[in-house]
C-alpha cells in the first residue's frame, strides 16, 4: 500500500487519480533524484516489510520513475541488511516495471580502473544467507496464501533491452562503457582478501560489488526487467598495489562520477520502451506458471 509522504502531483496518479505510480524504477539515492523539479515522497508498505527508504517519484523525459535509495537516504543500510525483497515488491505496486539498477564495484582487471562504467551480462553469486526468492515455500509473513515452487531462468540475468539501453546511452555521452562482463557480489561489509580478489579475477570474472545480488535475482521473480550499471570506484585488493581498498577512496571516486553517471541514467530512462511494449524474456519470466501469491 503506498501513501503520499508530501503532497501528490497529479502526474505521478493512476487513471482515478488517486494511487501515485512510477513506470520506471532506478535503485540509487538523492544524487540522483534531487535534480528534479518535483519529487513526490511515497511511503510503500510491503508483505516484507519496509523498503530501504520512501520511493521518491518524479517525471525524467516524459516518463514516471520512482527512485529508491537502496541504503537508505542516510546511507544506514549495509548491504547484507537492505531489505531486497521489500525493495523489489515495493517498486512493483507502483507500477514499475523496468528496473535500472546503478551501483558501485571494484575492478578485477588493471584495465577496469576507477571512472570505468561496466554494463554487466552476467553475475556469479558468492554472499551468504541472503533471501533470493519471494517462493520460499513458507507463507507471506504476517500471514497469508503459501507460495507454489517455483523456479525461474536466470541463465540471463540481465534484461537484453535495458541493457542495449545502457550502453548506447553511455556510448552517446562519450563515456565508452564495457558492454558485458560478470559482476561477482560477495556478503561485504568487509572488502575481499588479495588471495579472494586474485581467485575472482582468476575465474575471469570482471568486477566485484556487494549489492547485485539478489536484486537481479528477485526482479525476475516479479517478471521486472532489471539492468545493472556498475561504476568502478577502486581496483580490489588484486588488481592493486597499495594497501587496498579504502572506503573513503571509493566515495571519493563516487563523488566524481556521479554527474556523469546521472546523465547515462536519465538518457537510458528516456531510451526504454513503454511498459506497454515491453517484450523481452524477463515479462514472462514465470511462463504462465501460477506463482500462488498475487503479485503486486
Ligand atoms: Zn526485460
Amino acid at each position: 500500500m503506498a501513501t503520499l509522504a508530501n503532497t501528490a502531483d497529479a502526474e505521478l496518479t493512476d487513471g482515478a487519480g488517486t494511487q501515485p505510480s512510477a513506470e520506471i524504477g532506478v535503485i540509487g539515492g538523492s544524487g540522483f533524484y534531487s535534480f528534479l523539479d518535483d519529487v513526490t515522497e511515497v511511503q510503500v508498505d510491503t508483505p516484507y516489510g519496509a523498503p530501504s527508504d520512501s520511493l521518491f517519484l518524479g517525471v525524467l523525459a516524459g516518463r514516471r520513475v520512482a527512485f529508491l535509495p537502496r541504503h537508505g537516504r542516510s546511507h544506514h543500510l549495509p548491504p547484507h541488511r537492505i531489505n531486497y525483497r521489500a525493495n523489489m515488491w515495493a517498486l512493483r505496486s507502483l507500477g514499475v516495471r523496468q528496473v535500472l539498477g546503478p551501483s558501485a564495484v571494484g575492478g578485477l582487471r588493471a584495465e577496469y580502473g576507477p571512472g570505468t562504467l561496466l554494463v554487466p551480462d552476467q553475475f556469479v553469486d558468492r554472499t551468504k544467507g541472503r533471501v533470493q526468492t519471494y517462493f520460499d515455500g513458507l507463507p507471506l509473513p504476517g500471514g497469508g496464501p503459501v507460495p507454489n515452487v517455483v523456479h525461474v531462468s536466470l541463465a540471463d540475468p540481465y534484461c537484453p533491452v535495458g541493457r542495449r539501453v545502457a550502453v548506447k546511452a553511455a556510448h552517446e555521452q562519450g563515456w565508452e562503457p564495457v558492454d558485458g562482463g560478470t559482476l561477482v557480489v560477495v556478503e561485504g561489509p568487509r572488502f575481499s582478501t588479495r588471495a579472494e580478489s586474485l581467485w575472482h579475477a582468476a575465474q575471469g570474472w570482471s568486477v566485484v560489488g556487494m549489492t547485485g545480488h539478489p536484486e537481479a535475482a528477485l526482479a525476475r521473480e516479479l517478471e521486472l526487467c532489471y539492468t545493472s550499471l556498475t561504476l568502478v570506484t577502486d581496483l580490489d585488493a588484486g588488481a592493486e598495489t597499495g594497501e587496498g581498498v579504502s572506503h573513503e577512496e571509493v566515495l571519493k571516486v563516487f563523488a566524481a562520477n556521479v554527474d556523469r553517471l546521472r546523465t547515462v541514467l536519465f538518457d537510458a530512462v528516456a531510451g526504454l520502451p513503454s511498459n506497454e511494449k515491453r517484450d523481452c524474456l524477463c515479462m514472462r519470466a514465470l511462463g504462465g506458471m501460477d506463482p500462488g501469491i498475487e503479485l503486486p
